[in-house]
C-alpha cells in the first residue's frame, strides 16, 4: 500500500492568535511524530494545491464564498468570522490549500497512483456549512472531496466516517438531502454544536456518546451502529473527518479514548474500503489540540492506513 500526505507550508501561516487551541503546531507535532516513529519514509509528499472556485461551489452558496474571499484582511490585520473562527492575512490561501488536498488526492487515488491519502491540512472543515463558517472551519473540505468524487468520476456512493469528538453538523447540512453520500459520526453529545439530535435518515447516522465514553463503549458504538449501514451501503470510496480531540488527554473535550482506539476504528473503516472501494481512502484532519496525544493518534491512523 502507498499512502500519500498532502499538505503545504500555507497551512502553517493561517493563524487565530495567541492560545488558541487551533494552531500551527498541530502540523509540526503530527510531521515530528510521523518522523520520529519511521513511517515518514515509507509515505509519499504530496503539496496540496489552491481549490478552484468551482471546487467551494460543488458544496457552497456563491454569495458565502464571495464573504469569506472579500472578509480575507490586510497584512497585520485580523476578522473575527464567529467568536472563535478568526481569519488573518494567511488563512484564505491555507483554506483554500486544505479544500485543494482532497482535489488532488481524490484524482491520485482515482488513477491509482496511491492507495490512500491522508491530508495533513488545516483549517479543519467538518463545520463548514453551506453558507455558514463556524468551529474553527472555513470551507468544508471533507464536502468538498465528497462532491468532487460524485461529480469528475460518476460515483455513486461515497460514505463519509466521522470520529472527531464534536459533531460534523456542516456536512450533515450540506448532504441532508443527497443519499448519495453516507454520512457516520461518533461524537460526544451534548456539547459543541449541539446537533445531531434530530431523528436522522438512513444516509445520515448520528451516534451521540456520553461524556467519560472509553475506548470499549466507542468500539461497541462502531460495531453496532456504523458497520451495519456502511456493509449496506457499499461505499465506492470512503472519506474520514479524522479528528483525534476525543483522546483521553485532549482538554477540548470529555471523552476518553487512547490511539489504540484510532488505530482500530482506522482497521474497521479500511477492512469496508477493501470490501467494497478497491481500498480508496482519503482522512482530513479536524481537530484534535493536545499535541503529544495528536502526534501519536495521527502515527496510530497512518501506520494502519500505510501498512
Ligand atoms: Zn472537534
Amino acid at each position: 500500500m502507498t499512502t500519500v500526505i498532502i499538505s503545504h507550508p500555507d497551512c502553517l501561516l493561517h493563524d487565530m492568535g495567541q492560545g488558541h487551541p487551533e494552531c500551527p503546531q498541530r502540523l509540526s507535532a503530527i510531521q515530528d511524530q510521523l518522523i520520529a516513529s519511521g513511517l515518514d519514509m515509507v509515505l509519499r509528499h504530496v503539496e496540496a494545491p489552491l481549490a478552484e472556485r468551482q471546487h467551494l461551489e460543488l458544496v457552497h452558496d456563491p454569495d458565502y464564498i464571495d464573504r469569506i474571499f472579500q472578509a480575507a484582511p490586510a497584512a497585520g490585520a485580523q476578522v473575527q468570522i464567529d467568536p472563535i473562527t478568526i481569519m488573518n492575512e494567511h488563512t484564505l490561501n491555507a483554506a483554500l490549500r486544505a479544500a485543494g488536498s482532497g482535489i488532488v488526492a481524490v484524482d491520485m487515488l482515482m488513477s491509482k497512483k496511491v492507495s490512500n491519502a491522508f491530508c495533513n491540512v488545516r483549517p479543519p472543515g467538518h463545520h463548514a456549512q453551506r453558507d455558514e463558517a463556524m468551529g474553527f472551519c472555513f470551507f468544508n473540505n471533507v464536502a468538498i472531496a465528497a462532491a468532487y468524487a460524485l461529480e469528475r468520476y460518476r460515483l455513486e456512493r461515497v460514505a463519509i466516517a466521522d470520529f472527531d469528538v464534536h459533531h460534523g453538523n456542516g456536512t450533515e447540512d450540506i448532504f441532508q438531502e443527497d443519499a448519495r453520500v453516507l454520512y457516520c459520526s461518533t461524537f460526544q453529545h451534548p456539547f459543541y454544536p449541539y446537533t445531531g439530535t434530530e431523528p436522522t435518515t438512513d444516509h445520515i447516522v448520528n451516534v451521540p456518546l456520553p461524556v467519560a465514553t472509553k475506548d470499549a463503549a466507542f468500539q461497541q458504538a462502531i460495531i453496532d451502529r456504523w458497520l451495519p449501514p456502511l456493509n449496506a451501503f457499499k461505499p465506492q470510496l470512503i472519506l474520514i473527518s479524522a479528528g483525534f480531540d476525543a483522546h483521553i488527554e485532549d482538554d477540548m473535550a470529555g471523552l476518553a479514548l487512547t490511539e489504540q482506539s484510532y488505530e482500530w476504528v482506522t482497521r474497521q473503516i479500511k477492512n469496508i474500503a477493501e470490501k467494497y472501494a478497491q481500498g480508496r481512502i482519503v482522512s482530513f484532519l479536524e481537530g484534535g489540540y493536545a499535541l503529544s496525544a495528536l502526534g501519536r493518534s495521527v502515527a496510530a491512523h497512518i501506520s494502519v492506513l500505510s501498512e
